[in-house]
């Protein structure tokens, strides 16, 4: 601390992200990564773009990104907003259209970032118990609030709620801005986009960083009605220019446009998914229901610090949160078959 900070800098909390190992040889299974690798055709358009262009600013509004996104799920580009990562767009939703005197819900087991958010902005929040199989109760976001933030599916758990779940929360909450965070959706759940006509308070984020494998290039986006956008964009330019470098902007459009391997991927990322979640149950874990490129499991008799300090030993790191009501569970990405295989063979025989 310094004399220096701004008074409110002394009582944030940052939020931690998941270690970025130096080390090379570790089978990183901690912070969802996929492990195909992006599109051929995502990396050709970036190294197209690799030239004496550098020198110049990239263009503000993204345009050629927000219409591929826009082709891609039919809406209009006015509808969709652009950041530098979804947490970056998550930033300024809560900054611009959660802010509110009700205070904002969000699942008590979540993504840990929102409630950074809301130090950051000073926003109150009032986290809602998932029920007792770590499934989100759309009855019980059914009172007054200033807001609504939940991913689908879920994070830490990977559990997904089913759309017209989604829609019962809408429905409920006409007057708030309910936000679904759908960094995990391309992994087995139905994108809410299809409901943002039809609800002018939907707003509905989205990430490359998992499904597109471009975790390293920061890339994120939102849709919702236009007057949401609008505020976003205010924000935006009130911040940052330029959330988008120039490569982000071809490579980020050239993947949306590169359906084929997207597809292929994500069936990969699944079925390797499947097949985890088997050999596990096998050694005795529960696993909960997963519609993500991760799974959130426990052992009834062993303790998952004592489970992910083993894995680490052998070379192979998961995450654990350290969080009431989940400090049984470890988290534990989805890889390519042979670093799947390096953590069944981690856990040895229980
Ligand atoms: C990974 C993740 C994000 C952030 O994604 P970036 O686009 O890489 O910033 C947002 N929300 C959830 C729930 C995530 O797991």
């Amino acid at each position: 601390m310094s004399k220096f900070w701004s008074p409110f800098v002394k009582n944030l909390v940052p939020y931690v992200p998941g270690e970025q190992p130096k080390l090379a040889k570790l089978v990183k299974l901690n912070t969802n990564e996929n492990p195909y690798g992006p599109s051929p055709k995502a990396l050709a358009a970036m190294q197209t773009e690799l030239n004496d262009n550098l020198r110049l600013y990239p263009d503000p509004n993204s345009d050629l990104l927000k219409q591929a996104v826009a082709r891609y799920y039919g809406v209009q580009g006015n509808q969709v907003f652009l950041g530098n990562g979804s947490d970056e767009v998550l930033a300024h939703i809560f900054h611009g259209l959660l802010q509110h005197d009700q205070p904002l819900l969000f699942p008590d087991i979540s993504y840990s970032f929102y409630p950074v958010y809301c130090g950051l902005y000073g926003i109150e929040f009032d986290a809602v118990p998932l029920d007792e199989q770590f499934q989100i109760n759309p009855s019980d976001y059914a009172k007054p609030n200033g807001g609504i933030i939940f991913p689908n599916p879920n994070a830490p758990t990977g559990c997904l709620l089913a759309l017209d779940a989604v829609e019962q929360i809408l429905k409920a909450s006409p007057d708030s801005v309910v936000v679904v965070d759908e960094a995990y959706i391309d992994f087995g759940g139905e994108t809410a986009i299809t409901l943002v006509d039809r609800y002018p308070n939907l707003l509905v984020t989205q990430t490359l960083s998992k499904s597109r494998s471009l975790a390293g290039l920061r890339v994120g986006l939102a849709v919702g009605h236009p007057d949401l956008i609008e505020a976003l964009e205010r924000i935006k330019n009130s911040f940052n220019s330029y959330p988008l470098d120039r490569l982000a902007i071809v490579g980020a459009a050239a993947a949306f446009e590169d359906r084929e391997y997207f597809e292929k991927t994500c069936r990969l990322v699944i079925e390797s998914r499947d097949k985890v979640v088997g050999q596990l149950e096998a050694k005795g874990f529960e696993v909960l229901p997963s519609a993500a490129n991760f799974i959130f499991a426990r052992h009834p008799k062993h303790d998952a610090a004592g489970l992910a300090a083993k894995l680490r030993e052998q070379g192979v790191i998961v995450r654990h949160f350290k969080q009431e009501r989940i400090a049984q569970f470890l988290r534990i990405s989805i890889g390519a078959p042979e670093q799947n295989q390096a953590l069944i063979d981690g856990l040895g025989d229980l």
